[in-house]
């Protein structure tokens, strides 16, 4: 056999098997809605093509691809696309409306609004005091003697956070208690909004805030919506001092963060997060800064005489 010959023959089987190939192919599918129209035209294409040579079935491939009949056609294949192409809209509009249904009831579980362009009390009427130090410091013990001898409205941000804390049905209980055990900062939408709770609730003119605020976004939002403070008390204590305190207290206060671990935490959170506020009033001349570590009658002796200086005999 010749080279030629040889050749022939293999270029005959080639043409042999491409044409069984194509005869076994199925007819090809629709792809779009509009094709049905397309097809009136050239439905018999398919088979004509099957009896023809495997040449002209390739040069009718073009054509074969718009043979979609609805007549004398198997019925449209499988998965009709014409449905299928809802699904992403049908699945766009769901996930729109579920999303816009959870904004709304989130906007509904918000703690009462404190957005509004002006405090609601004005230090014209109202005198608020910040009483700031690291936990154990003494804070609550002097704001008890300013009470007895000045009249002020005492208020412990930590006080009225173990309150709601505590009080049945409340939906911030549990972050609460989460935050106060490992000594951070509750958020202070929850704790700004319970401290004006409470001073309208108290209708005073005077009030120690006590242990507030602890973070700069506490003290710009509180300054901006509720009051701004006359001045800050500021109860300075070494550590060492501090720690002898709150665990001699932690026998008999109950409180859940009077303990080893939790005052470490309550310490780092207070030179990290609750300095930084000391210092910010401070560059503001608005820090009256009292030594701690005394007996409380001597701190309480210096407190009065530092504040008097600043705000007169009557404070
Ligand atoms: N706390 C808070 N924000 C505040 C005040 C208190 O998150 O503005 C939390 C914080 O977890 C803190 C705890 O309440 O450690 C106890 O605060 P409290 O003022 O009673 O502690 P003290 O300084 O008197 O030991
Ligand atoms: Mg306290």
């Amino acid at each position: 056999m010749t080279a030629t010959a040889c050749g022939r023959q293999a270029w005959r089987q080639l043409i042999r098997s491409t044409a069984s190939n194509l005869r076994q192919q199925q007819p090809l599918q629709p792809r779009f809605a509009f094709s049905r129209q397309i097809s009136s035209t050239t439905r018999s294409l398919p088979s004509r093509t099957a009896t023809r040579s495997p040449f002209s079935l390739l040069r009718q491939q073009p054509f074969a691809q718009r043979s979609y009949s609805s007549q004398g056609q198997p019925p449209p294949p499988r998965g009709s696309n014409n449905q299928v192409k809802f699904w992403p809209f049908l699945i766009v509009i769901a996930l729109g409306s579920g999303g816009y249904i959870l904004l709304v009831n989130r906007r509904k579980e918000m703690p009462p609004t404190t957005d509004q362009s002006t405090p609601a009390f004005s230090p014209a009427d109202v005198t608020v005091l910040f009483v700031l130090g690291g936990p154990g410091a003494g804070k609550g013990t002097q704001c008890a003697r300013l009470v007895r001898d000045y009249h002020f409205t005492h208020l412990s941000a930590g006080d009225l956070l173990r309150a709601e804390q505590d009080r049945p049905g409340s939906q911030y209980g549990q972050l609460i208690k989460d935050c106060i055990k490992n000594g951070a900062i509750v958020p202070m939408e929850v704790t700004v909004a319970l401290l004006e709770k409470a001073m309208r609730e108290a209708g005073s003119s005077k009030f120690l805030i006590d242990g507030f605020p602890r973070k700069m976004d506490q003290a710009l939002k509180f300054e901006e919506v509720v009051c701004p403070a006359r001045l800050v008390l500021f109860y300075d204590c070494p550590e060492a001092v501090m720690e002898q305190r709150l665990l001699e207290r932690g026998k008999t206060s109950g409180r859940a963060d009077d303990n080893a671990e939790s005052i470490r935490k309550r310490f780092r959170t207070f030179i990290e997060t609750s300095m930084p506020v000391v210092d910010h009033y401070e560059t503001e001349n608005r820090v009256v800064k009292v030594d701690a570590t005394p007996t409380p009658d001597q701190v309480y002796a210096e407190t009065q005489a530092k504040l008097k200086k600043v705000l007169g005999d009557k404070l």
